[in-house]
């Protein structure tokens, strides 16, 4: 043996402690990828420990082969081949020429395991023995292709199966290790400097010599176990993600990579269902300090999130994640107050039933316990439990044990939940905000996790309100529009400049997802941008279904929904109700429901409370000017209305800015119709109705009854003109000069101007028309198309409170809606 100095220090260097590397079924789909690990691992200077899973989809493939060939099933021999080939092609594709030996090991695999399932056909029901045998074989080949592949770049690899070396029992919760076993069949193999060992994940062997399996996903597990009987310095476990993420990738978009974490972190989370790590994995690790780093393999340059015995409280809430499948047992009864051990007594019964429980939560008055169990368990929990407690049912001291499937877990993590107070209150205020109905309630006593039980079906939708209410992505809220006209389009346009900015800075992620109108509507995907949404309704339109555009809009997996109405239409306004019921927001520029009647006003407003949801309508009057928010401000900090009088038209306000008798009244209509200041029936601004139903708006804003038929309007329509057709009604346009013309010289003749005004007051008395009004009013000098707003309170009572600004157009109407949009989403948040 070579003894000199330089041969010895080589020696302490190639025993320097290896690194573990576990590859999941993604890792090693196929031969590319199979290539890409063999290049990770060689591009890497340290000794390793490589444990790899079987290529995706081959245990399920084994498991279901097996039931196949059980049940007898013709086309076993089929599956059997496809799997088979999948298998030569990797080899083939990996190796090239040099495949032959693996070709041929394979040949003996795959013969005996054809003699297994034809085995398995004449047993004629699956066996425990042959099922775990045969759902292992997967990582038997994958470890032989993965070792080819290092050998075939020129490094020295070791392939062991792990029958052969780890020794397992089955416990309670799982396969547990026979250490010194597993350590001295290691130690026989004499590895020595080893530079690179191939392990097979997932299978073992008990005591007895029986083949055995770690569980679903035990590949980890064996990854964990393999660290430490090699006394790897770290565990690197090789996924199809960055690391560990906040929340599941796959039903929260924005799931944050979390950067480190502790053990007891990553053991709650991957209890409460993060796939992405295995909760057994963590215990032969923990108990010997070794760091595990979850990485990918697609971005080997990537740091991974690394989880060590260090805890850190920033953030406080470090992931969020659900599972299914559960049940909530639920035992009830005055009998159980002040008695000491009935608890015990209930979860002893689920023990000696082989009930696992997942959660449990006490009421302090004892009256009741509860606990969540997996759903598969229900039935024999509940007959375990009323067994238990015969006596105790008989007699009514316990009123019933009850079961309810369809339940779901949701817990959030964070070390540092015990130090900041109001985690808990945050959880549930975003629960409640995205209506979701809480069950149960558990949070441990180390205050690292709190659980709740919730319905399955409103999981995606709580995970994703709970996520974005601890600040780890943004508030999602779906948004269907309703009228895409003018205004509609226009707040399409303001949301696809205003959307990044938002998401960026205001932590609101606004999705268009359906627009609609009176006929045809188009039903989107979330990822859809504005712009496209708005594209996609006019060039693909289905005929219109209301209550499937609503559903649609209200996804389960979004947290919050809201529909903008842009139409001037009554049916539309009669939904309202329906969709606040359904906890769906609504916001709106159509006055019909303002203005309508009181009956619906009231049903609208009955039905926001009641669905704890909001009803805006700050756009009807005046567009984006502050008119209803600073009436409702007057009025709820206790202000007393004296009166509310105003220009509250745009075109109205235009054509009486403009008008000097000069030129006749009609041909200003005209112009005003051919710069869009109209509608395109002008008789509808003329008619002075759209201002009676702004005016009622207002008046129901402090309070009042008012309907639209107290209000006596002063139309400026002439009754010969008010039915025939809209160009009759432009051909004839000029009867309208003379009675205005008269109106207006006999202001004139006073020193006064002519104006088109509403007024309301307390005393009920509510007008809209034409009004003689000194040059130095208020209303005297607007500009364009401003609407004057003049309020007369208690407070602004010698000098009126004045709103005054450009208050009709699409662009400021749909502004006006957009606030009202955030205003609602400022309020699902957790902002103050
Ligand atoms: P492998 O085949 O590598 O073992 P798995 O499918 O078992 O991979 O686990 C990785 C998957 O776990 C990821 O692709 C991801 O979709 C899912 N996952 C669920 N929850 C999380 C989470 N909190 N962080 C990261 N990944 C998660
Ligand atoms: N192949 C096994 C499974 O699919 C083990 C693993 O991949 O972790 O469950
Ligand atoms: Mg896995």
């Amino acid at each position: 043996m070579d003894r000199s100095p330089v041969a010895r220090l080589s020696r302490i260097v190639t025993l320097s402690p290896p690194i573990a590397h576990k590859f999941g079924g993604t890792s090693v789909a196929d031969a590319g990828r199979i290539a890409r690990v063999a290049d990770i691992l060689l591009a890497r200077p340290e000794r390793q420990v490589v444990v790899v899973s079987a290529l995706s989809g081959v245990t399920d493939a084994l498991i279901a082969l097996v039931t196949k060939a059980a049940s007898r099933d013709a086309d076993w021999d089929g599956a059997f081949a496809t799997l088979r080939d999948k298998h030569r092609a990797a080899a083939r594709e990996l190796l090239a020429r040099d495949a032959e030996p693996i070709l041929a090991v394979l040949e003996t695999e795959f013969a005996s395991l054809h003699d297994l399932l034809h085995a398995q056909a004449l047993v004629g029901h699956v066996s425990d023995d042959l099922l775990d045998i045969v759902q292992g074989l997967g990582e038997v080949w994958s470890s032989l292709l993965v070792d080819a592949a290092l050998r075939a770049r020129g490094a020295r690899s070791v392939r062991i199966d792990a029958r052969e070396v780890l020794v397992v029992e089955s416990g309670e919760l799982g396969a547990v290790v026979d250490w010194d076993a597993s350590r001295a069949r290691l130690a026989a193999l004499d590895l020595g400097a080893f530079e690179r060992v191939v392990l097979t994940g997932f299978v073992a062997r008990t005591g007895s010599g029986r083949v055995t399996t770690l569980g679903r996903n035990g590949s980890d597990f064996s990854g964990a176990i393999f660290a430490a009987l090699f006394e790897a310095s770290e565990l690197h476990i090789w996924t199809d993600v960055d690391g560990v993420l906040s929340a599941d990738p796959r039903l929260v978009n924005e799931a944050l990579l979390v950067e480190s974490l502790s053990y007891a972190e990553a053991c709650e989370l991957s209890y409460f269902g993060a796939k992405v790590i295995h909760p057994q994995t963590m215990s032969p690790v923990i108990a010997r300090g070794i760091p595990i780093v979850i990485r990918n393999t697609f971005k080997p340059e990537h740091p991974g999130t690394r989880i060590t015995a260090q805890s850190s409280a920033v953030p406080p809430v470090k992931g969020v994640t659900t599972f299914g499948g559960l049940a909530l047992l639920d035992i009830e009864g005055a009998g159980m107050i002040g008695v000491p051990g009935t608890a015990e007594r209930a979860f002893e019964a689920l023990k000696l039933a082989g009930v696992s429980v997942v959660m449990i939560s006490q009421g302090s008055s004892e009256h009741s316990i509860c606990c969540v169990i997996r759903e598969k368990d229900a039935e024999a929990a509940q007959r375990a439990v009323r067994y238990a407690f015969t006596r105790e049912l008989d007699v009514g001291q316990l009123e019933d044990v009850s079961v309810r499937g369809g339940i779901a877990a949701l817990a959030v993590v964070g070390d540092g939940m015990a130090g900041t107070p109001g985690t808990a209150a945050r959880l549930f205020t975003a629960l409640g905000r995205a209506r979701v109905n809480v069950r149960a309630i558990a949070q441990g006593a180390s205050e690292r996790n709190i659980s709740v039980a919730i319905d399955a079906a409103d999981s995606v939708r709580a995970l994703r309100a709970v996520h974005a209410g601890f600040y780890l992505s943004a508030q999602t809220i779906s948004v269907g529009l309703v009228g895409p006209g003018n205004v509609g389009t226009a707040f399409v346009r303001q949301l696809a400049a205003a959307r990044e900015r938002l998401k960026r800075d205001s932590n609101v992620d606004l999705r268009l997802r359906g627009i609609a109108s009176s006929r045809a509507m188009w039903l989107g995907e979330s990822a859809v941008q504005p712009l496209q949404a708005l594209a996609g309704f006019e060039s693909a339109p289905t005929p219109l279904d209301m209550d499937r555009f609503a559903d649609h809009v209200r996804a389960d997996h979004i947290p919050h929904a809201v529909i903008l109405d842009c139409s001037a239409s009554g049916a539309v306004a009669d939904q309202y109700a329906g969709w606040l019921a359904l906890g769906i927001h609504v916001a709106v520029a159509n006055k019909q429901a303002g203005a309508g009647p009181i009956e619906r006003y009231d049903a609208i407003r009955r039905a926001a409370t009641a669905g704890g949801v909001r009803w805006r309508y700050g756009a009807t009057v005046g567009g984006g000017l502050p008119i209803l928010g600073t009436l409702r401000d007057l009025v709820e900090t206790g202000d007393e209305i004296h009166a509310v009088e105003g220009i509250l038209s745009g075109t109205l306000a235009w054509l009486f800015n403009e008008y000097d008798g000069r030129e006749p009244f009609s041909a200003l209509v005209r112009r005003a119709k051919e710069k869009g200041y109209t509608e395109p029936d002008p008789r509808d601004d003329l008619s002075g109705l759209d201002v009676a139903r702004k005016l009622v708006i207002l008046a129901r804003e402090i309070g009042w009854s008012t309907q639209l038929a107290d209000v006596n309007v002063e139309g400026l329509v002439p009754s010969a003109l008010a039915a025939v057709s809209v160009s009759e009604f432009l051909e004839r346009l000029a009867e309208l000069d003379g009675p205005i013309g008269a109106r207006f010289e006999a202001a004139r003749s006073k020193g006064h101007v002519l104006r088109y005004v509403a007024r309301v007051d307390a005393q009920g008395e509510a007008r809209v028309g034409l009004a003689e009004l000194p040059g130095n009013h208020a209303f005297a000098h607007g500009r364009l198309t401003d609407n004057v707003v003049q309020f007369t309170t208690s407070r602004y009572r010698d000098n009126p409170l004045v709103v005054q600004g450009p208050g009709a157009g699409p662009e400021v109407t749909a502004a006006g809606l957009f606030a009202d949009l955030l205003r609602i989403a400022s309020g699902v948040g957790n902002s103050p």
